[in-house]
């Protein structure tokens, strides 16, 4: 059996703060084969972001102390040097992030920012040449765009000259973080589509990181959903849309706002809110704002269970 792209199996990670150690992702596995759309799901401060980071070190500080194991293609990349890291993020796994604001620099001309590392070509040529990988990702004018600042380009055209800088190396492993939160509702479907379709035409693997469950209904194959740094469900996206198990996934759902719904169906939310690292409560951490928690969930923290292609981490069986 072939090896999966990439494999991650109890990854912990681990920051001093204040001289105290939090723990924000802890015993995290999942996996994503060759040509797999898997998305990690779950509301901001669960670690999602950390997770998807930590894959090639992207994570915000040195200090950060990570256990594990991460695999590509059956490679440990912990512990590699820094400069092989590079070559596998440059090559192999790319990364889109939420704010294309943030992420391009705003006194550079977009087509100078796509080539940056071309060597021996003409300005001319760099040009030409990012035109052409705006015109892949549908940019209207592409000339133009390659020629503009970022600040002359709106967000939704900002967000497509990111993934064509993901996507010029032709990666196996596209790491989209949020790629949509900063749009406008329209924009963020054509971006979703334009991300599919790329990914169907290259045969590349996709790994989405939102807090939307919506987003992932119909575009994606697997999904992990993600508490308070640890994995409470996973499974085929059709199955846990259709039957969550975990209530926080049963949340999720409820949260999701939906166009056929009758206008005085109130939106249902999740009470309070994801804990912080440092407060992370005894037993299952999700029991502070579940409805169905008893003294045995707060006293004792739940196993991941799997069993028929799907996890849950949860004390009861009646979902
Ligand atoms: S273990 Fe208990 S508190 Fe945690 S999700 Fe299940 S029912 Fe809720």
């Amino acid at each position: 059996m072939s090896k999966p792209l990439l494999e991650i199996n109890n990854l912990r990670i681990r920051f001093t703060r204040d001289g105290k150690i939090l723990t924000p992702v802890r015993s995290v596995s999942l996996r994503v084969s060759d040509g797999e759309r898997v998305a990690i799901v779950g509301e901001s401060g669960c670690g999602k972001s950390l997770t998807a980071m930590s894959i090639t070190r992207l994570s915000p500080t040195d200090m950060a102390m990570v256990d594990g194991e991460i695999l590509w293609r059956g490679q440990p990349l912990l512990g590699i040097s820094q400069r092989e890291l590079q070559k596998i993020r440059g090559r192999q796994i790319s990364y889109v992030f939420q704010d294309p604001t943030a992420s391009l620099n705003p006194v550079m001309r977009v087509y100078r920012q796509v080539t940056e590392t071309m060597q021996g070509v003409d300005k001319a040529e760099k040009i030409r040449h990012t035109a052409d990988i705006l015109a892949k990702v549908g940019l209207p004018d592409p000339m133009r765009a390659a020629l503009a600042y970022p600040c002359e380009l709106s967000g939704g055209q900002q967000q497509r000259v990111m993934m064509s800088m993901a996507l010029a190396a032709n990666p196996e492993l596209l790491v989209a973080d949020e790629p949509t939160t900063a749009l406008d509702v329209t924009t963020q479907k054509q971006v979703l589509d334009l991300m599919d379709r790329l990914a169907d035409e290259r045969g590349m693997a996709l790994l989405l990181i939102t807090h939307n469950l919506g987003l992932v209904a119909g575009r994606m194959e697997r999904v992990y959903v993600m508490y308070a740094g640890e994995i409470v469900e996973s499974g085929p996206v059709s199955e846990v849309l259709t039957s969550p198990r975990h209530p926080y996934t049963r949340g999720l759902l409820a949260a999701v706002p939906l166009l056929d719904a009758p206008p005085d169906r109130p939106l249902q939310d999740i009470p309070g809110t994801v804990p912080s690292p440092d407060a992370w409560p005894e037993g299952c951490v999700f029991a502070p704002r579940c409805p169905y928690a008893d003294d045995h969930c707060r006293q004792c923290h739940p196993e991941l269970r799997c069993g028929n292609n799907r996890e849950c981490r949860c004390h009861k069986e009646i979902f």
